[in-house]
């Protein structure tokens, strides 16, 4: 009989594959006293596990692709040199000697005195030493209790196949990514959850929210997931495999018409012309940038630059990866943000402090301004690389204008720094600011008088307007980009900006959902920015959109308040407004 789950579909695609199920819980272990022969065997099996924990952590350092970000074979380095650490493969067998007890007991209590000593010091270089040590204990452990440690993303061969797991971190993503994992199922997350954008911007079909699904699921079974509907099948009869193999097959050929657009301009059926920029995460994505025709890059996340590493990233990585981007998109141009660390966005090189609500707390440019002199090292290669090709600058998460202020100062600054040691740069880099803060939406004009430009991130500006957590899955049914309140603040930001004569684009989940796209258009955007994948369907519906005739109907939308209503009104401006198909029919009716 066939399992039926729902979820939250999050990327799109359908992937019939093999489950693995990820269960990262850890082993209850117990102590057991021994006589001295059995303390010999036990140090034995102790010894025998550090000793097949290496080879894991080798044998995948050996299946890392040359072209993955170096911060990944040095996260396994990190692990290899601490296993080699006394501290982890020695003392464990003294204690087992002492206590005349099993490797996993000596092992636990080990793990609980080096914990105490680091939870002791106040260094938050220190507190990511600590994950690292767990980690490293957990994948041991998992070979002494199970015999096997395939629980771990960092020991395991993803290929081909569907991860189920509680949660996944964007660290996870981007490291299964490169094994090839055939798909995502989380119990946990939300649309619009910075694994789900990652999964999104990857073209990896993934489902959220799933809660509870890896009770039901054998590691093996054959599942079947659609991205798009959210669904998951365990144990699929033949119709059902024989529907979803002709989904794929669908998608495909889509997908190849949709390439055909490659060369096609962006422009509306009235001759609006529409930049179509690609939101890009980690450097990888730059390939996919080539197979979208995006006109340059609207958002670079800085974010996965400071990941799957345990030491901030230093000037130098900061400009060779600018300067590889915009190598790749030779002479177009290249929006970088500053980072936004915190939220759900963290970083082991750069914890945040421990903080009530980390959507509330210092995120973005508030935690740049906090911290000085990792702004002005990001600000400094930003800079630099701005002597190789066109980039922007781009502050996330502004509130008040007192902000803009600080950190243009700070940009002043480091330019006369470069200026001293006679470093070039653009001397006229444009720099604007994320409206994703529902206050910066309502002094959106304040805003543009100071920046180059402005750029609407609707996944905050959803979750700060309608106070729902982007992550949390208990709420996520609230998720609702056409909220009357959210299309005022977007179009407050359009006009602030129309009004200072600065371009404004949007580069939230929302520009790239063509559910929204002839609505975006009404209101007056002509620049959208989103992940590459995404960007030919996009396209697709501008060319076949005619804006003045349907932008009465938009602003009914906008106007509004009865959901149901809004509803029916923009599948109408969807269905009816502007396609050639239907402007035959409207014609020969
Ligand atoms: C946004 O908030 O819409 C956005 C683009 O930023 P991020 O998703 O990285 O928070
Ligand atoms: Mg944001």
């Amino acid at each position: 009989m066939s399992l039926m789950f729902c979820g939250i579909g999050v990327s799109r695609g359908v992937a019939i594959a093999p489950a693995y199920v990820l269960n990262r819980h850890r082993a209850d272990v117990k102590p057991v006293t021994l006589d001295k022969k059995g303390v010999t065997k036990e140090i034995r099996r102790f010894r025998s596990a550090i000793n097949t924990a290496r080879k894991q952590l080798e044998q995948i350092r050996g299946t890392i692709p040359e072209d993955a970000p170096e911060d990944i074979s040095s996260f396994i380095e990190t692990h290899l040199l601490m296993l080699d650490d006394a501290t982890l493969s020695e003392r464990p067998v003294e204690i087992m000697r002492a206590e005349a007890c099993n490797a996993e007991w000596a092992l636990k209590l080990q793990r609980e005195a080096v914990i105490k000593v680091f939870d002791s010091m106040d260094d938050p270089y220190i507190a990511t030493r600590k994950d690292d040590v767990n980690h490293v204990i957990d994948q041991v452990m998992r070979i002494l209790v199970e015999k096997q440690g395939d629980g771990d993303p960092f020991i395991h061969d993803w290929s081909g196949q569907i991860v189920v797991a509680d949660d996944l971190s964007p660290a996870d993503t981007v490291l299964m990514q490169h094994q090839g994992v055939a798909g995502f199922i989380t119990e946990t997350g939300g649309q619009l959850s910075h694994t789900a954008i990652l999964a999104r911007s990857l073209g990896i079909p993934a489902i959220v929210g799933v809660s509870g699904i890896r009770r039901y699921i054998r590691n093996s079974e054959e599942l079947v997931i659609d991205g798009e509907g959210g669904l998951v099948l365990g144990e699929a009869d033949d119709n059902s495999l024989s529907y979803f193999r002709r989904q794929q097959r669908e998608i495909r050929r889509k997908q190849r018409e949709l390439s055909r657009l490659l060369d096609t301009q962006s422009v509306t059926l009235c001759g609006e012309e529409v930049t179509l920029l690609a939101n890009i995460e980690i450097e990888e994505d730059i390939k996919l940038l080539k197979k979208s025709g995006a006109d340059g890059v609207g958002l670079y996340r800085t974010e996965f630059l400071y990941m799957n590493r345990d030491s901030l990233p230093g000037e130098s990585d900061h400009f060779s990866a600018y300067k590889r981007v915009l190598r790749a998109l030779k002479g177009a141009p290249l929006t970088i943000r500053t980072v936004d660390l915190g939220g759900d966005k963290e970083s082991a090189a750069a914890p945040s402090a421990n903080t009530h609500n980390p959507a509330l707390g210092l995120r973005g440019v508030r935690r740049s301004l906090n911290e000085p002199r990792i702004f002005n090292t990001q600000l400094r290669a930003i800079l630099r690389a701005s002597a190789y090709g066109p980039v922007r600058l781009m502050f996330p998460m502004l509130s008040n204008t007192a902000e803009i202020d600080q950190a243009l100062g700070i940009v002043e600054q480091t330019k006369e720094e470069l200026r001293a040691e006679g470093i070039k740069f653009d001397e006229n880099l444009p720099v604007g600011g994320m409206i994703e803060v529902p206050a910066a939406a309502i002094i959106a004009q304040a805003f543009a008088e100071k920046l180059d430009f402005l750029s609407i991130g609707t996944n905050d500006l959803i979750q700060y307007t309608l106070a729902i957590d982007r992550v949390d899955d208990q709420v996520n049914y609230l998720y609702d980009p056409l909220h009357p309140a959210v299309l005022q603040l977007i179009r407050m930001t359009i006009d602030a900006g129309q009004k200072a004569g600065i371009p404004v684009s949007m580069c939230g989940e929302m520009a790239g959902d063509t559910r929204y796209t002839r609505l975006l258009l009404s209101l007056g955007l002509r620049q959208l920015s989103m992940p590459p994948k995404l960007l030919l369907e996009v396209k697709n519906v501008i060319t076949q959109t005619d804006i003045k005739a349907i932008r009465r109907k938009a602003l009914n939308i906008v106007n509004s308040t009865d959901s149901e209503r809004q509803a029916r009104l923009i599948e109408t401006l969807n269905r009816l407004a502007g396609t050639e198909k239907e402007k035959e029919k409207e014609k020969s009716a």
